[in-house]
């Protein structure tokens, strides 16, 4: 994969939304067009938790009451992670940045690279996102998501690709999702308004009623109107 035209640095596509929005389907979605790998700081954060390394031990208690970890680690892993050769040409950011302090830190580092960013907002209902956390199942061996409705296994309770056991995320409990939507509210969604006041290309897509596949078509017809992205080729 290389990228045509655009200046010399990374494209960084920064994927965000609410929990249960449909970011993680999404991403996946888009590693697969863009050729480009994902970034997700959930999944690195729990990741440094199943090590136990000193990161994990320190954001354990955040983690499992669904409040946001410290702008800096978040901040020192990204930064780490997408000055990797992987992710020369561009990456997609599943998750980050989640406050506003995150998102001036990220805007900065990329620029610095020479980069530049695209922002996808995925805007779902509230019921919606209830009812789909609620039916939410992963598999711990490959990350992959499930949900009873939108998307279930071939066969319940058990991931496609490796037969593991599927399990509620610690997370995805419902005391602790109303608390991650309060942090969203509160700190993430005004990133909306942050990214549009500093003119950065910002693509909104309601991802409420249709079918992910639907969803991903309508982020790639957005990409490729955008001067800049939809540049990629094999
Ligand atoms: P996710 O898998 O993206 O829903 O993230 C799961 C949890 O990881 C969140 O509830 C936070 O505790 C933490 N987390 C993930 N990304 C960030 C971030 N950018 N800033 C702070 N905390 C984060």
């Amino acid at each position: 994969m290389r990228r045509d035209g655009a200046g010399a640095g990374p494209l960084a596509v920064i994927l965000f939304g609410s929990p249960g929005s449909g970011k993680g389907t999404q991403s996946r979605f888009l590693v697969e067009m863009l050729g480009i790998p994902q970034i997700s700081t959930g999944d690195m954060l729990r990741d440094h938790m199943r090590r136990g390394t000193g990161t994990g031990e320190a954001i354990a208690d955040r983690m499992r009451a669904g409040s946001l970890v410290p702008d800096e680690m978040v901040n020192r892993l990204v930064s780490e992670r997408i000055q990797l050769d992987d992710c020369q040409s561009g990456f997609i950011l599943d998750g980050y940045p989640r406050t506003i302090s995150q998102a001036a830190a990220m805007v900065d580092l990329l620029a610095g690279l020479g980069g530049e960013e695209v922002v996808i907002h995925l805007s779902v209902d509230y019921n919606v996102i209830m009812s789909r956390m609620a039916g939410r199942r992963v598999c711990l061996k490959c990350g992959t998501l499930y949900n009873a409705v939108t998307r279930p296994p071939r066969i319940a309770g058990v991931c496609d690709s490796d037969n593991a056991v599927l399990v509620i995320r610690e997370d995805d409990r419902e005391e602790v999702v109303s608390e991650r939507l309060k942090q969203y509210e509160a700190q993430t969604k005004p990133l909306v308004e942050f990214f549009r006041e500093s003119g950065k290309r910002l693509v909104e897509v309601n991802a409420s009623v249709e079918q992910p596949e639907v969803i991903c078509g309508r982020i790639r017809e957005s990409l490729g109107s955008l001067p800049g992205a939809g540049v990629y080729s094999s």
